[in-house]
Order: structure tokens, then sequence, then C-alpha cells
């Protein structure tokens, strides 16, 4: 056992265990930080910052194009996939470094190595135990392949963003944030990407305007998306891989990406035996104090498996925080949590989608507006944009707000906040506009839709 009686012990470095090891530690506590992996976890490591920098990259290929239009002759663009890789590992390392200097500087003692709870009150970090108050299970979630024969020759986003040769011809199984982001991106970067999708649409629980607009807009940036479709096996046939489909049908492709979900980690970390509940996906229940059934035994991120993102376990993370090392007893708040799917053109969203929004309300105003945004009226590429605003029509309160566009995510973050302050359609009628900006028309929405 070692010495240090700590009053938190946070298994997992990532988002959520970041947040709440540095501010319970600079409220005072005695904290410590397990970490099997990288410091940062998966948003720093493998999700939302590498996801975001190759997004950017991916984005050149467009504007070298479309920069003829106003007036450039561009060279021969070439892409050299080994130096996107070695500068994103290079500016991940200096995060992970930020991170660490973070902890340190709060007074968070940081321990490399797998954890696993002992006792409500022990942590075992390889084989040392630990004695802790109270422990913080933060230690997120994974992606899930499901079983078929050749399953195992995909590869899951983790391995994307250092696959050694790039892929030219590229799967992606899926259709959610992460098989949209990335068919997006690389088909950006060049590769040919046909996504397939087991339903008949992109994004499932997205507005049904949005789903069907990115996916024409997708398309049209090169994505072949083939819906009502899933691979059935897949078998090596020289150096690329043969998908037999469960259609019947065949595709050829070197690089499989299965994008098909992701689940909690909670095996290994001797939760059952200690009597900590999981609901049927495996996850971590807590209550709003974010603590288990086991008392003492938190969790917040991911492996509670309510919204899968990082700004959200943060959240949860200050929440926990304060209830147990500050001044209240604050809940959190899981309505008008905005989003951004960094697709080719972006999707971003806060509030409810349509068919919500008529489960919730008598009656709903629909606002919408779709069109061609100046840029493109002189660089040649057929992007448009999709705005839509809903409204309850009893009190004029805008419930819900999207957009497929040009940094949609940008736009968005701000309406998120008039939304949360509960604006009416009316308010948004009365603020002027930014001209000339695509976000204007956020603003300038006079008829509803008929
Ligand atoms: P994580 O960040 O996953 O951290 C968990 C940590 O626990 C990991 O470092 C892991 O190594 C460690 N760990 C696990 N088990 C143990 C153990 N037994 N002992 C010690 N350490 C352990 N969200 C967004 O908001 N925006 C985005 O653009 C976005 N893009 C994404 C792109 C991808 C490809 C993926 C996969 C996710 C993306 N997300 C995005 C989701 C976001 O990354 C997660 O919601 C967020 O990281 C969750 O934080 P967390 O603290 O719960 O877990
Ligand atoms: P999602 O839950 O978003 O999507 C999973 C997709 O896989 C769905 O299209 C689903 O289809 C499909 N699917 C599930 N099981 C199967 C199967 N057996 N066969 C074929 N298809 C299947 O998960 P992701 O893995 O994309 O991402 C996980 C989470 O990470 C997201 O929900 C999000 O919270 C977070 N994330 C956030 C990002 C952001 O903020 N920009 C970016 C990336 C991830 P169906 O619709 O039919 O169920």
């Amino acid at each position: 056992m070692s010495s240090t009686p700590f009053d938190l012990f946070v298994i997992g470095a990532g988002s959520g265990g970041v947040r709440a090891a540095r501010m319970a530690a600079q409220r005072g506590a005695r904290v410590a930080v397990a970490e099997s992996g990288a410091l940062g976890g998966t948003c720093v490591n493998l999700g939302c910052i590498p996801k975001k920098l190759y997004s950017h990259a991916a984005h050149f290929a467009d504007a070298f194009e479309q920069s003829r239009g106003f007036g450039w002759t561009p060279g021969e663009a070439r892409f050299d996939w080994s130096l996107l890789k070695a500068n994103r590992a290079r500016e991940i390392a200096r995060l992970n470094g930020v991170y660490e200097k973070l902890l340190r500087d709060a007074g968070v003692t940081i321990l490399h190595g797998r954890a696993r709870l002992g006792s409500p009150r022990t942590v075992l970090v390889d084989g040392v135990e630990h004695a802790t108050q109270r422990v913080l299970v933060a230690t997120g979630g994974h992606s899930v392949v499901p079983e078929y024969p050749g399953g195992e020759l995909a590869v899951t986003s983790d391995a994307m963003f250092d696959l050694p040769q790039f892929p030219r011809d590229l799967v992606v199984v899926g259709g959610g944030y992460i098989a949209c982001e990335f068919a997006s991106i690389f088909r950006g970067l060049g590769a040919r990407v046909t996504q397939l999708v087991r339903g008949d649409q992109i994004l499932r629980g997205f507005d049904e305007d949005v789903r069907g607009f990115l996916a024409r807009q997708m398309a049209q940036h090169g994505v072949e998306l083939r819906t009502g479709v899933r691979p059935a096996s897949i078998e090596r046939a020289g150096d690329a891989l043969k998908l037999t489909l469960s259609d019947g049908s065949t595709l050829a492709a070197d690089t499989v990406l299965q994008a098909t979900g992701r689940r909690p980690n909670t095996a290994g970390l001797g939760l059952q035996a200690l009597g900590v509940r999981l609901d049927e996906r495996g996850a971590i229940v807590v209550d709003e104090a974010f603590e288990s059934s086991v008392p003492g035994v938190h969790a917040v991120g991911d492996v509670i498996d309510r919204l899968q993102l990082t700004p959200v376990a943060l959240a949860e993370a200050m929440v926990l925080v304060d209830r147990l090392f500050g001044s209240g007893a604050r809940r959190i708040d899981y309505e008008l949590v905005p989003t951004a799917v960094f697709t080719h053109p972006n999707v971003a969203t806060v509030g409810l989608t349509e068919a919500q929004a008529r489960v919730r309300y008598a009656a709903v105003k629909v606002f919408r507006t779709e069109f061609k945004p100046l840029k493109h009226t002189l660089s040649g590429s057929p992007e448009r944009v999709l705005m839509k605003l809903l409204v309850d029509a009893a009190t004029d309160r805008v419930v819900g707000l999207h957009m497929v566009g040009d940094e949609a995510g940008e736009v968005v973050q701000g309406f998120a906040v008039a939304l949360k302050a509960g604006a009416t359609k009316a308010q948004f009628d009365a603020t002027i506009g930014i001209h000339p900006s695509a976000a204007e028309e956020f603003v300038t929405l006079r008829e509803p839709v008929a």
C-alpha cells in the first residue's frame, strides 16, 4: 500500500478525468490520476483534435480547386500523408506535455499504468495499492466491431490516424458521427470512399432535412453512399480486401473502417466484484451526483454513456467536483447541448429535431432556407447551405436550430447561447445580421414553411 491517502483517485486521464483531477486539486483535495495510455484520452490522442486537424488538411483540396474562380492558378498540389501524420504526432505530443504540466502544477499525482478497484477505498495500479476516500471512474469507451467472417481485417478509427499507407480505396461501415466524418476527410484527402449504411440514411437521430441534405452534399464531394447494406464478410485478395455485402454484391478495398458505435470501458476494473451497477450496454449507472450504486465510487464521461462528447464530459466533471469539494449541489442540464459533425460540409445543431419538436409541442413553426453561399458564386463548387429553425408557436421560443454548411460549428455555438437563454423568434427577428455572412440568414428567416 502506498503511504499517501488520497481524497480522490481518478482512473483515466481523458477529458473528464483530467478536468476533475485538476479542479479537485485546485480546491485543496489530494488527488491522484492513473492513465494506462497517453494523457488527454480519446479526444486529444485519437478523437476530436487529430480528427479536426485532418479535416483542415482535407479542406485544402477544395480550396486549391476553388481558388481558380477567384483568379488563382494554383501549382501542382501534392499531398504527403507521412508529413501530415508526423506534424499531427508532434502537435499531439505537445498537448500531452501541456496536460502533464496542468496536472502537475495543480498538485495532482500522476501514475502511469492500468488501474482497477480493489475495494471502494483502494485502487491498484500495476499491483500497487493506493488508499483513497473516493474513486472517479473516467475510463471512456472503445469502438465496437460486430462479429462477421473477416471482421478482424477491418480497422477502427483509432488506427486511421496512423495508417502506414494512405488508403486509396476506403470502405467506411456505419452512418454515425465517426463514419461520416472519416468518409468526408479521407475523400477530401484523395481516397475513393464508399460508405455502407445498414439503414436508409446517415446520422440517425438528426433532423430528417439535415440527414438528406448532408447525404446529397457528401455525394457531390464524391463519397459513394450505399444504404441498406452491411458487410457479410471480408477476405484478403492479394494486397487488397474483398468485401461481400449483405445484398450479395462485392466490393474491393485496401482499407475498411468499421465505425459502428462505441461502448463504455468497464471491463477489468473490478466493478462487478464491488457490486457497481452497470446497464445493458456496460455503462456505469450513476445518480445526479455522478455516484454509482456503491457509495464513494463515481463516474463521468463516455463510461456513463449519456452524451459521448468532450464538453459534456468536462461539464459532468465540473458538477462532480463542485458537489464533492465545492459549494454546491449543482445538477447538469443535458437540454440544448450543441453538437457538430465535422463532415464536408459541417453539420451543427442545437435543440430539437422537427420530429421531436412536433411530439413535444402542439404547434410548431418551421423556418427553412437553402442557398448557394456567396463564396461559391465564383468558386465553381455546387455546395449549398441548409438552415432550419423550429419555433414553438405557443411561446414563440426557438426550440431547434440546424445548419449544414461551412463552419456550421462556429456559427451554431453562438446561437446555442441564445437558445439556452430562451430566445424567441421575435428576438431573432429583432437581431441585426452581419452582412455578408451565411449566419445572418438565421435572423432574416421571415416566412414559415407551409
Ligand atoms: P476518454 O477521453 O476516452 O478518456 C478515458 C481515458 O481512460 C483514456 O485515456 C484511457 O486510456 C484511460 N483508461 C481506460 N481504462 C483505464 C484503466 N483501467 N486504467 C487507467 N487508465 C484507463 N467529441 C467531441 O465533443 N467533439 C469531437 O469532435 C469528437 N470527435 C471524436 C472523434 C473520434 C474519432 C472519437 C472516437 C471520439 C470523438 N469525440 C468527440 C468524443 C470524445 O472524444 C469523448 O466523448 C471524450 O473523449 C470522452 O472523455 P472521457 O474522459 O469520458 O474518456
Ligand atoms: P454512432 O452511434 O454515432 O453511430 C454508429 C453507426 O453505426 C450508426 O450509423 C449505426 O447505424 C451503425 N451501426 C451500429 N451497429 C451496426 C452494425 N452491427 N452493423 C452496421 N452498422 C451498425 O457511433 P460512432 O462510432 O460514429 O461515434 C460514437 C460517438 O462518439 C458518437 O455518438 C459521438 O457522441 C462521439 N463522436 C462525436 C464526434 C463529434 O462531436 N463531432 C465525432 C466522433 C464521435 P444505425 O443508425 O442504423 O443504428
